[in-house]
């Protein structure tokens, strides 16, 4: 079917009201809950496939990530919903005033292929529970959870609400041509202004996830070996390509040499001394990538790993001191399992050189000292922050997942994301109680008096 006689579908369908009703929201998320915990093989196959990714890993951050979502939805979707009541003034007493989450419509997701299933179910939980209808685009760089989806989403979903298209730039270049209410787009910066022009011709608002560079500050207060645990985790996890995953490690001087010390040491627990032959370790999604992730080990100085199978899109975890600031490690986001360490001279330092470089997705922090903590908390502008520790933050509900400036706009998981593909409709309801005549002409003093004074 051509995407516009999709899309008028979709539309049709919304009028009808059906996707404004609770309970088919509720349906349709248990629908998604089963469509993964029933194939749940299939999409760890079909993970493997695209990433090589760990079973363990798959089953964390894409089944069971996009399952627990349905259950926290589920749980509050009835009170998120519901008119919220806010204080009605004086001036327009009798009366009674009110915010109604309305749904926008029809909704455009594209996907990223990083966390290929994870990165269209968890937007579609939020827009279904918003009680909209979608079009979903994954991505064609993870081909066979693409697949996957476009085979399953059909069998389990409302098919007059929610439709799948695969395609890679062209399929999404003429979806973008249409008239969506709301377009979720998860990807590069780059793509995301191509997203952002073309919803403009339409007066589409946009919600874009992005990416950046995540700075780490290490204090030397810090229990280096924790630190160090963490900091490995959320680094090689999916083999660095993960939105959230630290960019580079901002320490003093006297800090590189043991938190590179401890930074091995966990390479080497978590992996083994091959870890190519590891099975905790996934690989690049594609030889292109892993070409521009090689490329930048002439960017500093390799302490660790360094080794690179293009053909196998293997890249070892790989530890870089001493980086030149204005290389392309240090500028571009490295998205992949490269983890250098800048040297600096002081937390103040640190600070300027993070907000020096645009508004990051995430910034993170491991240190005792509580004041330089509330010092980072207040002061540095990012998407998301953890302290001591990296990415988990996004493994509470309750906390809304999104970027601020280049990392993105819009912010959805848990209530955030049902208020983002909501509009938030403003109601006044009033009786036909006759009004204190002071608001209608003719004007007079003496009205103009009792106006400030209600006021
Ligand atoms: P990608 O190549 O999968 O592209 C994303 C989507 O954009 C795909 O569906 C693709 O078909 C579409 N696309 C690509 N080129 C296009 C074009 N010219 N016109 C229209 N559509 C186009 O993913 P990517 O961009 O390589 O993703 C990696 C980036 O995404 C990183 O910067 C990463 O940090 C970011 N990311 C952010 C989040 C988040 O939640 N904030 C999550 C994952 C990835």
């Amino acid at each position: 079917m051509a995407y516009n006689a999709i899309l008028t579908k979709l539309n049709h369908y919304f009028d009808t009201n059906t996707t404004r009703n609770i309970s088919w929201r509720q349906q349709q998320l248990q629908a998604i809950k089963q469509l993964v915990l029933e194939n749940e093989q299939d999409f760890l196959n079909a993970l493997q496939e695209d990433l090589a990714k760990p079973t363990l890993e798959a089953w964390l951050t894409e089944v069971s990530y996009v399952a627990n979502d349905v259950d926290h939805v589920c749980k509050h979707l009835n009170n998120w919903s519901k008119p919220r009541k806010v204080s009605t003034p004086l001036v327009v007493q009798p009366g009674k005033s009110f915010i109604k989450p309305e749904p926008q419509g029809t909704v455009l997701i594209i996907g990223a292929w990083n966390y290929p299933l994870q990165l269209v179910l968890a937007p579609l939980i939020a827009v279904i529970a918003a009680g909209n209808c979608a079009i979903i685009k994954p991505s064609e760089l993870a081909p066979a959870v693409s697949t996957l989806i476009a085979k399953l989403v059909p069998k389990y979903l409302d098919n007059n609400a929610i439709s799948v298209v695969e395609g890679g730039v062209e399929e999404t270049t003429e979806l973008l041509t249409l008239p969506f209410n709301h377009i979720m787009y998860t990807g590069n910066g780059q793509v995301a202004r191509i997203v952002m022009s073309a919803a403009a011709k339409h007066l589409t608002p946009v919600t874009l996830e992005l990416g950046g560079k995540s700075p780490v500050y290490i204090d030397k207060s810090a229990d280096i070996t924790i630190t160090a645990q963490r900091i490995a985790w959320g680094k090689w996890l999916n083999a660095g390509q993960t939105c959230i995953a630290p960019d580079y490690l901002l320490v003093s001087k006297e800090l590189v040499e043991p938190l590179s010390i401890a930074l091995k040491a966990q390479i080497k627990a978590m992996f083994g001394d091959e870890p190519k032959n590891s099975k905790s370790y996934g690989r690049v999604v594609n030889q292109r990538h892993c070409q521009r992730i090689a490329n930048y080990f002439t960017d500093g100085e390799i302490v660790a790993g360094g080794e690179s199978d293009i053909e196998s899109c293997y890249i070892a975890p790989t530890i870089m001191i001493n980086p030149s600031l204005d290389s392309a490690l240090m500028t571009d986001e490295i998205f992949g399992a490269i983890l250098p360490i800048v040297t600096i001279e002081s937390f103040d330092k640190a600070k300027e050189f993070v907000k020096q470089r645009g508004k990051p997705l995430s910034a993170y922090i491991f240190s005792r000292d509580t004041q330089q903590v509330e010092q980072w908390i207040n002061e540095i502008s990012a998407g998301n922050q953890c302290i001591n520790d990296v990415i988990m933050f996004n493994a509470v509900p309750d906390l809304p997942f999104g970027g601020t400036g280049p990392s993105g706009m819009g912010q959805y998981s848990g209530k955030a994301g049902f208020d983002n593909f909501s509009h938030l409709k403003s109601v006044l309801k009033r009786p036909f109680l006759k009004d204190l005549p002071v608001r209608f002409a003719p004007y007079s003093k003496l009205k103009l008096k009792l106006l400030r004074f209600i006021r």
